[in-house]
Order: C-alpha cells, then sequence, then structure tokens
C-alpha cells in the first residue's frame, strides 16, 4: 500500500545492520536479507531521518527543508530491485547493489505518498507518530486504536475511577 513503507520505516531505531536487513524484507522491497555495511546502516538513517522530518512538516502544515528534499531525491534516483517471477511462481525482487536500491524503494515511496496524500497525514496524539488518516473529514487522532486509542481509554478508565 503507497505510504505504508515510508511511514513505518520512518519510525525505525535502526539501531543494527540486522534490525535494517529484516525491515527492507518485512517491506517486500527485498525477498532476501541484505547484509548492510556500517556506511549503508549510516546512510540508512540520513534516509529514515529526512523521511521522518519531511512527513511531520508535511502533518502539521510546515514547509519542507531543502536538505531533506534533496536528500529524498538522492536516494530516489537509485535504481530499485529488479522483480522477477521465479519457476515455483513466487514473485523474487532481487538488485545487485541491494541496500541502495531497496532504500530507493522506500525513498521513492516517500515521495509519492508526501505529494499525492500528504492531506491525509496526521501526528498521532499519543506517540507522535505520523500517520496515513483515510477517514472522511480527517478526524482520526491515534496512529493504531490497538496501541496509543487503547492505552489513552485505559487511562482515561483509571483516572475516572481515582
Ligand atoms: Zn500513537
Amino acid at each position: 500500500m503507497l505510504g505504508s513503507t515510508c511511514l513505518e520505516y520512518a519510525a525505525l531505531d535502526l539501531g543494527s545492520a540486522r534490525e535494517l536487513a529484516e525491515a527492507l524484507v518485512r517491506f517486500e522491497t527485498l525477498t532476501y536479507e541484505p547484509a548492510p555495511t556500517p556506511e549503508e546502516l549510516a546512510e540508512a538513517r540520513t534516509l529514515r531521518d529526512a523521511v521522518s522530518r519531511c512527513l511531520k512538516a508535511v502533518a502539521g502544515g510546515a514547509p519542507l527543508l531543502r536538505r531533506d528534499v534533496e536528500t529524498l531525491n538522492a536516494f530516489a534516483a537509485d535504481e530499485t530491485p529488479l522483480v522477477k517471477l521465479a519457476l515455483d511462481g513466487t514473485l523474487v525482487r532481487v538488485a545487485t547493489d541491494a541496500v541502495r536500491c531497496a532504500l530507493s524503494a522506500v525513498a521513492r515511496d516517500a515521495i509519492e505518498l508526501l505529494a499525492r496524500r500528504g492531506d491525509n497525514l496526521s501526528a498521532c496524539v499519543g506517540c507522535g507518530a505520523i500517520f496515513l488518516d483515510a477517514s472522511r473529514g480527517k478526524r482520526r487522532r491515534w496512529c493504531a486504536m490497538q496501541r496509543c486509542g487503547n492505552r489513552a481509554k485505559v487511562a482515561g478508565y483509571r483516572s475516572r475511577q481515582r
């Protein structure tokens, strides 16, 4: 789904190369885990920070920063992984420069989301995460009811009990 990749990507901790590798497979940008180098992990964090700032800016109606826009465009300019059909009928995504290509796919997703669905971006009142609000009139307040919404309900219930 458009935007779900970059929204999740913006919230990643990226504390290790392993976390990045697993996320890129989970996002279906690759079908096998790459082995990111320390430099690639640093690049991945740069992209995450730029995506995160852009999402927050657009959700809050603030202007985009030129350097973040340039970062997104630079990542998106790289090739994305090739899509292949395997003999067993499954889809395979491969790339010689796996991490770089996968990050390009994330950057393109962010660009499409920011440009085409920017009006539907909101910041969660619970955790501050940016989420896509497709509801009419943009009335959602929580990133996910299971997470922040329920937490707030429980907190409200507890305060009423006191
Ligand atoms: Zn939240």
